[in-house]
């Protein structure tokens, strides 16, 4: 097709290239989650519901981008690696973010009724979700992000276990259940949920305490710590 003179304006557009042999990953966050978990009464401090329904969008994505070797969801987040080889969109970054982020969005919004068939989405407040991508130089790197997302579901899991169950067992107000938790270690949470409310910790659901990773078309709810180096063995 003949080149029109207005073409020239395509010369202002700035690609950044994710850099080569890099492992990509890309991780969606829900926006203003804290409020729209309010919105639809998710249940506290875990809403099967909602993690299970972020799992089936991911799924989804991992479908439809060959290249992801696994993905990583908690709370409101999803992250997805990628071969480190991928030529996926020349390794473009704003087309790799804002194709993820859109495939994992209408996934969500599309399973949506599936997961909570009696609260419908209201259309002035739909969940949307943010995006971004970070390159990582080599596998050892890759693991501690992994590892990182994994420590983090457990750390939250742990605090907010214990905030939801002084707040709804205890009858603490939000602000007092934060006062009491102040300073606590992980030993200290553990010891008030059983004492108090003879809540043993191990036994709280494993989606929950693991986070969900997801490979190779199925979900686990697993120690990473354990399986990292089993399921990265193809990229050494
Ligand atoms: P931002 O837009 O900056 O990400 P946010 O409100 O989404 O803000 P996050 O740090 O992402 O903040 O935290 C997400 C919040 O969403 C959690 O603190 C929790 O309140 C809520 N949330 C997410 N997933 C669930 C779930 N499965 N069950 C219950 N609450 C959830
Ligand atoms: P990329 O994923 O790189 O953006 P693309 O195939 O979407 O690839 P675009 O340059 O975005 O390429 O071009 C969009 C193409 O979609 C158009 O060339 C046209 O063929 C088709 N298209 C877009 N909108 C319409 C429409 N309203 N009706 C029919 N065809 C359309
Ligand atoms: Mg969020
Ligand atoms: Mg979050």
């Amino acid at each position: 097709m003949a080149k029109s003179r207005y073409e020239y304006v395509k010369e202002f557009e700035q690609d950044r290239i994710l850099l080569p042999n890099t492992f990509i990953v890309i991780r969606i966050d829900g926006k203003s989650f804290h409020k729209f978990s309010k919105d639809y009464n998710f249940i506290k401090p875990n809403d099967l519901r909602a993690l299970k329904l972020a799992n089936a969008a991911a799924i989804n994505v991992k479908r439809s981008i060959k290249d992801v070797i696994l993905a990583f969801g908690e709370s409101d987040e999803y992250s997805f690696i990628l071969k480190p080889d991928t030529q996926l969109f020349n390794r473009r970054e704003s087309k790799l973010i804002s194709t993820f982020v859109s495939i994992f969005t209408g996934n969500y919004i599309a399973l949506w009724s599936k997961f909570f068939p009696d609260s419908p989405l209201n259309l002035n407040n739909l969940p949307s979700f943010d995006c971004r991508a970070v390159a990582y130089p080599n596998l050892s790197i890759l693991k501690d992000y992994i590892l990182w997302r994994f420590v983090d579901t457990h750390i939250n899991n742990l605090y907010n276990t214990t905030f939801w169950t002084l707040v709804e067992k205890g009858g603490l107000t939000t602000q007092e259940a934060e006062t009491r938790l102040k300073g606590t270690l992980a030993s200290d949470k553990n010891e008030i949920l059983f004492k108090e409310f003879g809540i043993n910790y191990n036994e709280e659901p494993e989606i929950f305490k693991k986070g969900s990773l997801i490979y190779k078309d199925e979900i686990l709810h697993i120690d990473v710590f354990k399986k990292i180096d089993e399921l990265l063995k193809n990229y050494e």
